[in-house]
This record gives structure tokens, sequence and C-alpha cells, in this order.
């Protein structure tokens, strides 16, 4: 993929860094975004001591601000004049509470950033790649955009909403050459789900891993790594004619029903 660039949302950690990793080992160029100046920096500097061949721009935004997101978009034409790839991946999970309990600033905040920012992502990033006839986009959905999952509504939501936002951007710019897909993790073991971990069991986080992970068929979390090399491929011209569709990447998990 060399002389392709790709941007990454949430790219400082967790998921969007290991595809970071994934898409510089592959030899594409990186626009690196996130809202956590500190990380992201320490994530350009490993990227760069690992990949010296790779051109590598970060850029701090939050993706649930609109100007910051037509701004991380035209500071990439700027430097690139292209953009081949966007992994809109950044997203909170926000708190666990019962539907009704649920805090209304906090449900605001997770459709602001998870529905919100994928779509400003979206919005901006497909007339470049209309321009050019090429484009792949991977937006990050969950198993919570596939099914519910007690105490997180407006998690459950917004992620029903980028699985529906990709099926429309797959229908309205499949004829530009644009492929749009969403992934549905379950539990990766990244920052995130090690924060979750914590408020399910604050004395104990890791008997909650341990007993998450049995419900897998696979027995265990995945790691950021094996979502990284799915989301390598449908962002990379192999993908020829998937779009439109939410992936699951969770060992089985999401076809469980009842007890197993
Ligand atoms: P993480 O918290 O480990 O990393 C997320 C990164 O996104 C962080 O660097 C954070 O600073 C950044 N970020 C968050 N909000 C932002 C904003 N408004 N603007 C810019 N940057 C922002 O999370 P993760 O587990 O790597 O999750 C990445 C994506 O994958 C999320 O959309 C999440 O909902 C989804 N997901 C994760 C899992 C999992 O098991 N880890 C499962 C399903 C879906």
């Amino acid at each position: 993929m060399k002389n392709r660039v790709a941007i990454i949302t949430g790219a400082a950690m967790g998921l969007g860094f290991a595809a970071a990793k994934e898409l510089a080992s592959e030899g594409m160029d990186l626009v690196l975004v996130d809202y956590n100046d500190k990380s992201l920096n320490d994530a350009q500097v490993e990227l760069e001591k690992d990949f010296p061949a790779v051109k590598i721009i970060t850029i701090v935004a939050d993706v649930s601000n609109e100007e910051a997101v037509k701004n991380y978009v035209d500071e990439t034409v700027k430097v690139f004049g292209r953009i081949d790839a966007l992994y809109n991946n950044a997203g909170i999970e926000g708190k666990q509470a019962g539907m009704t309990e649920y805090d209304v600033d906090v449900f605001k905040k997770v459709i602001d950033i998870n529905l919100m920012g994928v779509y400003y992502g979206m919005r901006y990033v497909i007339p470049v790649m209309q321009e050019q006839k090429y484009g792949r986009i991977v937006n990050v959905a969950s198993v919570g955009g596939i099914r519910g999952v007690l105490n997180q509504t407006p998690y459950v939501a917004s992620k029903h909403a980028v699985s529906g936002m990709t099926k429309n951007a797959a229908l309205e710019y499949g004829r530009d050459g644009i492929l749009t897909n969403a992934i549905a993790p379950g539990a990766i073991l990244t920052p995130m789900v090690a924060e979750a971990f914590k408020q399910v069991n604050p004395e104990d986080p890791q008997a909650a891993e341990t007993e998450y992970a049995q419900r897998n068929p696979t027995k265990r979390l995945g790691k950021p790594e094996e979502v990284a090399k799915l989301v390598a491929f449908l962002l990379s011209e192999d993908n020829g004619y998937v779009s439109g569709q939410t992936i699951a990447v969770d060992g089985g998990e999401s076809n469980i029903y009842g007890n197993s």
C-alpha cells in the first residue's frame, strides 16, 4: 500500500493504534487523529521508530467537533494531496447504567462522539474520495451495533446508527469507487475494555475479565492486532467488492443464544 494515505481517528491507543501499526507495516502513509495529545505524540514516536520509511503526521482533534473534523481532512489534503482510506474508529463507551437512570448529558456525549463523529468523518472525506474515484472506509461499530447490551443504551444506539450509516454510504457512493464497511468487535483487550472491567468489578477487575472471557467460544478476549488485520484488508485495494457490511470480530460470540 505504498503511496496510499490513511486517516485513523482515535489513533493514540487501542484499536486505532493497532491499525496504525498494521497499515504502517504495509507501507501506508498515516494521518493520526486523537484528542489525547500526549498519547498521540507517544504513538507517533513509536511508529516512526518502527517504520522509518512511512510518513506520519498527527492532528489533535475532537471528532465530535465538526470544524475540527473539516480541519483534519483539509490538513491531510494539503500535506498528502489525497485520502485513500478512512478508519473512523474514535469512540467512547459512556457509563454503565440502566436506561431510565442514564445521565442525559453522558448520553448526548456518547451520541456526539460515536455517531456524529463518524458522520462528520464521512461527510468531509467522501468528497475527496469522489474526486479520486477511489476510497475505502471502515467505521467502527460493535457487537453492540448488532445486539443489545445491558446498561449501555446510548452506546448501543450509537453503534446501530454507525451500522446504518455504513449501509447508506455504501449505497450512495459505490458508483464513485468508494467501498464502506463497519466492523463489530466483541471484547477486545484495549484501555477502553480494561476500564469497563473496573466499572463492573472495582475490587477485582481481573475477575470480571476472566469471567467475561469464559462466555466466548474461544474462552479468551480478542487482541487489537487481530482486529487490525481485518481492517487493513477492508481498507486496501484487495477489497474490491465488499461494501455495506457490518462484520463481527468477536470469536463467534454474537451467535450464542442461551447457554453454551
Ligand atoms: P480506547 O479507549 O482504548 O481508545 C480510543 C481512542 O480514541 C483513545 O486514544 C481516545 O483518546 C480516542 N478518542 C475518544 N474519543 C475521541 C474523540 N471525541 N475525538 C478524538 N479521539 C477520541 O478504545 P478502543 O477499545 O480502542 O475502541 C476504539 C473503537 O472501537 C471505539 O469506537 C469503540 O467503541 C470500538 N469498540 C471497541 C471494542 C473493544 O472491545 N475494545 C468493542 C467494540 C467496539
